[in-house]
């Protein structure tokens, strides 16, 4: 079954390499740097390998041994996040090509799989993961904690879970960056009064007393013992250890490995955080199971209550329901589906109500009760703790996710999601904010092509422009302002691509000293 689902993958692949052949014949091969040219001589044989071992009936490519080049992995994302662009600038009425928008996404996204570098690709997440959880142990377990180094930080920051568990990863990152072991005070935390440890493992095994020879406040000196971090809204001076960078010695190979890097870094502060004791954990699997957790499972995050009007706007059943619809619709272009399936989470219970009547043919899992806990009266308790972290737990292990990222709840479930795959940057869609880190620096892009406006509130843009991205509005076009001239505006999405930024971290060396 495996081997005919393979081939029947290969025939699209086929049918469709001709239209891929039509897109680089439109992309004016003199507007190319030399790079670009041969990144995109890479991707076309690759096409051409893939093709001509399925004409010679040899599946043997997908084991492969080497490693795919740099160019060649962005221009493969490039090209499948243009086509999403593409897909939003049609779907939003603009351009009559549904279909075959559709169709070029899958044949994108299946070119990771049949081009012989999946294997390459789980490893390297797996070493990568595997390099930075070995540091952090190292860290945060310092042979004396009496002479350690260290930097306090208080979990309780003022806000719900998601943003609680932000400021804990910013606490952490900056920990990793002056190398100091991290100690989080959590007594009387406002989920939980017994404190973190109750809950998730100690993210120390040696070292968690905060006292010290020298105490100061931010930043303190380098051979002050403990240093207190204050939350980063009212951090002064800010050190570089801040998102969106990701330590420098790990750029190349985490560019090269996954579509938004600082996404993958985040991910793995939560995956050394969030280790759960064993009760909870084994109370997490019961659950699930007695949900009825199943793949294919779409993961769906209705914020309301205390965000919508304030931070947020309201967005019906229906939109996030459309995306679902959207994701599966593709995914039977693939294979049949079944039952159709989708996790829940939100705190207003309404939802979970209206979503099973007004959408009888899916499977809904999702529990009232839950929702309930997550109202402002009751939601700093334990049960509501509880329901919290089995409903992003869910909405993590769930194979796409459709949410607003102007609510942490996805943006954690996002974060951790990336733990289950070399690169899941492209698994969600958001009906609002594009990713962010509250506290960030600014997020910039690059411009790739010259853009001059077509319609008002469109602006120029020449190649090499750094742009201020404000927001995606998910037609194609985004928001920002052009760094050289100021300009606020509109831009085609796909004209640009983001900057990296990076910071230099230690690197660990004596680790292994
Ligand atoms: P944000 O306010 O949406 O950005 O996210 P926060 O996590 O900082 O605060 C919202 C809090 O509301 C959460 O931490 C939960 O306590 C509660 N909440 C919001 N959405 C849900 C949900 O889908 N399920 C549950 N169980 N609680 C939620």
């Amino acid at each position: 079954e495996r081997l005919s689902r393979a081939l029947a993958d290969l025939e699209a692949l086929r049918r469709q390499n001709e239209e891929l052949q039509e897109i680089f014949k439109d992309i004016s091969v003199n507007n190319l740097n030399d790079e670009q040219k041969e990144a995109i001589e890479n991707f076309q044989s690759r096409l051409n390998k893939a093709e001509h071992s399925f004409n010679s009936n040899n599946l043997g490519y997908i084991s492969s041994k080497e490693e795919p080049n740099t160019q060649y992995e962005l221009l493969r994302r490039r090209l499948y996040s243009n086509t999403k662009e593409l897909w939003y600038f049609i779907h939003s009425g603009l351009l009559d090509l549904h279909k075959k928008s559709k169709s070029l996404i899958y044949d994108i996204e299946q070119l990771a799989e049949v081009d012989g570098y999946a294997t390459w690709r789980e490893r390297e997440a797996n070493d990568l993961s595997n390099l930075v959880q070995e540091r952090f142990r190292f860290l945060q377990n310092p042979k004396n904690c009496d002479s350690a180094k260290k930097l306090v930080c208080n979990l309780n920051k003022g806000c719900g879970y998601g943003c609680q568990l932000h400021h804990a990863v910013y606490c952490f990152m900056v920990a990793y960056g002056t190398q100091r072991t991290l100690i989080l005070k959590s007594k009387g935390w406002r989920y939980h009064k017994g404190g973190w440890e109750e809950i998730f493992k100690p993210i120390s095994d040696t070292c968690t007393d905060p006292t010290g020879e020298s105490v100061s406040n931010w930043p303190g000196h380098q051979d002050t013992q403990v240093i207190n971090l204050p939350i980063i809204d009212s951090l002064s001076p800010r050190p570089p250890y801040l998102p969106l960078a990701i330590p420098e010695d790990l750029a190349p190979r985490l560019t090269r490995l996954h579509g938004d890097p600082i996404v993958w870094w985040v991910g793995q502060i939560l995956k050394y955080l969030l280790r759960p004791q064993e009760k909870i954990s084994k109370i997490i699997q019961d659950t699930m199971t007695k949900m009825g957790f199943k793949r294919p499972i779409v993961g769906v995050h209705v914020r309301r209550t205390d965000k919508v009007g304030t931070e947020a706007a309201y967005h019906g059943i229906e939109e996030y329901m459309s995306h679902v619809d959207e994701y599966y619709n593709y995914l039977e272009l693939k294979r049949p589906v079944g039952q159709r399936r989708v996790y829940l989470a939100t705190d207003d219970p309404k939802v979970v109500t209206e979503a099973k009547n007004k959408y009888p043919h899916y499977e809904i899992i999702g529990d009232p009760s839950i929702s309930k806990t997550a109202a402002v009266s009751t939601r700093y308790s334990d049960t509501s703790l509880f329901g919290i972290i089995l409903d992003i737990h869910m909405l993590s292990m769930s194979d796409y996710l459709v949410c607003t990222f102007s609510s942490q709840v996805c943006r954690v479930a996002y974060e951790i999601m990336q733990n289950y795959y070399p690169d899941a940057s492209a698994k969600f869609r958001s009906l609002d904010d594009i990713y962010y880190y509250g506290g960030q620096n600014a997020h910039n892009v690059v411009a790739v092509w010259p853009h001059e406006p077509r319609r008002s509130g469109e602006m120029t843009i020449s190649a090499g422009d750094l742009i201020g991205i404000a927001g995606n509005h998910w037609n194609g076009f985004s928001k920002g302002r052009n760094v050289r001239t100021n300009q606020i505006g509109f831009y085609p999405s796909f004209k640009v691509k983001d900057k990296i930024e990076t910071a230099k971290y230690p690197t660990y060396s004596e680790m292994h000293k």
